[in-house]
């Protein structure tokens, strides 16, 4: 077997950071090089900069590691994970990618640009084809590879199979969101026990702006955005991990809900076809049960990596409901980021 390619890891003592590192130390293709953060934490030890908060081996192992630079001459490596803010992405990730690194982002800063890949691999692993236009326009030896908000990440997994075989007019969704996606320390305990918050500050935007592009199609140098209206209405409630979405979605041909289930259960994409490590054997999982998907039963199964839809009914506005869920930091965030490199590396890029 050929040898690991060295990584860093960009805002690793952050929520979405630490289960980078976690999902690192173990990994087939990557292994960690330098280990970045703000200023403040520069030149400590990762045991001493980070207050862990995950279950399993602490700081991934990596205690010791003595956190570097954030600038691309002290800490490159050829591949660069980001779960920086988008302030400082905005400056650091294209340096990286001038010096030459293939930079996977969780941050907002250019999910948009028209270069910019955003992707999720089931969905758009065309979309990669990108990279060579944003070389070309920059003069970039490297590239951003960006990976959308988590709330949209979930939902496209249900919507990439239903627009394939049907075409999807129109979505409603209306989303109950953890409180771990609003990052560390977050929202304050006393705000959010016992209530729910109907305002996650460009949330609704985000969603509708990036599934358009999600299920865009690749046209060499930019993104047909699909035709489609969706409209989203945000809210965070008192969960630890996990996302909620209530989908209503208006197909072509309006299908059955049997139809709409038999399609999810059945759909496989290339991450499955290619046995990627983080790629779970199942995208999306379909309950029977009346009351499933429920947070604390069903979204850390396949260490978090499928979302799960149920309630699979008729809607009299748009033709079909149902409820989805999916992990924000996991699907939304770490892995997602993984599962692009390991989709790169696959298509020979990485
Ligand atoms: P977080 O817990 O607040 O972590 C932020 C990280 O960025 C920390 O490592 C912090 O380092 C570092 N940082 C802060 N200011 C910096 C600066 N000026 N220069 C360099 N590093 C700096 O945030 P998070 O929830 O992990 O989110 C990270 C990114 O992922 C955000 O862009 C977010 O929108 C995106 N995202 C999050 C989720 C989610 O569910 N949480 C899902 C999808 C995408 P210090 O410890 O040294 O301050």
């Amino acid at each position: 077997m050929s040898a690991k390619i060295p990584v860093t890891v960009l805002g690793a003592t952050g929520v979405v950071g630490q289960r980078f590192v976690r999902r690192l130390a173990h990994h087939p293709f990557f292994v960690v090089q330098h280990l970045v953060a703000s200023e403040r934490s520069e030149g400590k030890r990762y045991r001493d900069a980070c207050a862990w908060r995950l279950d399993g081996e602490p700081y991934g192992g990596l205690g010791d590691h003595v956190l570097g630079p954030g600038s691309e001459e002290g800490s490159f490596s050829p591949v660069v994970f980001s779960a920086l803010d988008t302030g400082p992405a905005k400056e650091m990730e294209p340096a990286f990618a001038k010096a030459g690194a293939l930079v996977f982002s969780n941050a907002s800063a250019f999910r948009m640009a028209e270069t910019v890949p955003l992707l999720v691999p089931e969905v758009n692993g065309e979309h990669l084809g990108l990279v060579e236009a944003q070389r070309r326009h920059h003069g970039w030896k490297g590239a951003i590879v960006t990976n959308p908000n988590c709330t949209a990440t979930v939902l496209v997994m249900a919507l990439a199979p239903l627009h394939a075989t049907f075409g999807i007019e129109a979505v409603m969704m209306t989303s109950m969101q953890a409180v771990s996606g609003a990052g560390y320390p977050g929202v304050p305990s006393l705000d959010i026990l016992g209530n729910v918050i109907p305002f996650i500050r460009n949330e609704e935007e985000k969603v509708e702006e990036e599934t358009p592009k999600l299920l865009g199609r690749f046209a060499q140098d930019h993104i047909e955005m699909a035709p489609m209206v969706v409209t989203a209405l945000c809210h965070r409630v008192p969960v630890l991990e996990g996302h909620t979405e209530a989908v209503s979605v208006r197909l072509k041909g309006n299908p059955s809900p049997e139809e709409v289930a038999k399609t999810l259960r059945e759909w496989r994409a290339e991450p499955q076809a290619l046995g990627l490590p983080t790629a779970p054997r199942i995208p999306v999982h379909v309950h029977d049960l009346p009351d499933r998907p429920q947070v604390r039963k069903d979204v850390e199964g396949d260490g978090g990596m499928s979302v799960h839809v149920g309630r699979i009914r008729p809607c009299p506005l748009l033709g079909i409901k149902f409820t989805l869920l999916g992990h924000n930091t996991e699907r939304g965030a770490a892995g997602a980021s993984i599962l692009n490199a390991e989709l790169a590396h696959a298509k020979g890029l990485a």
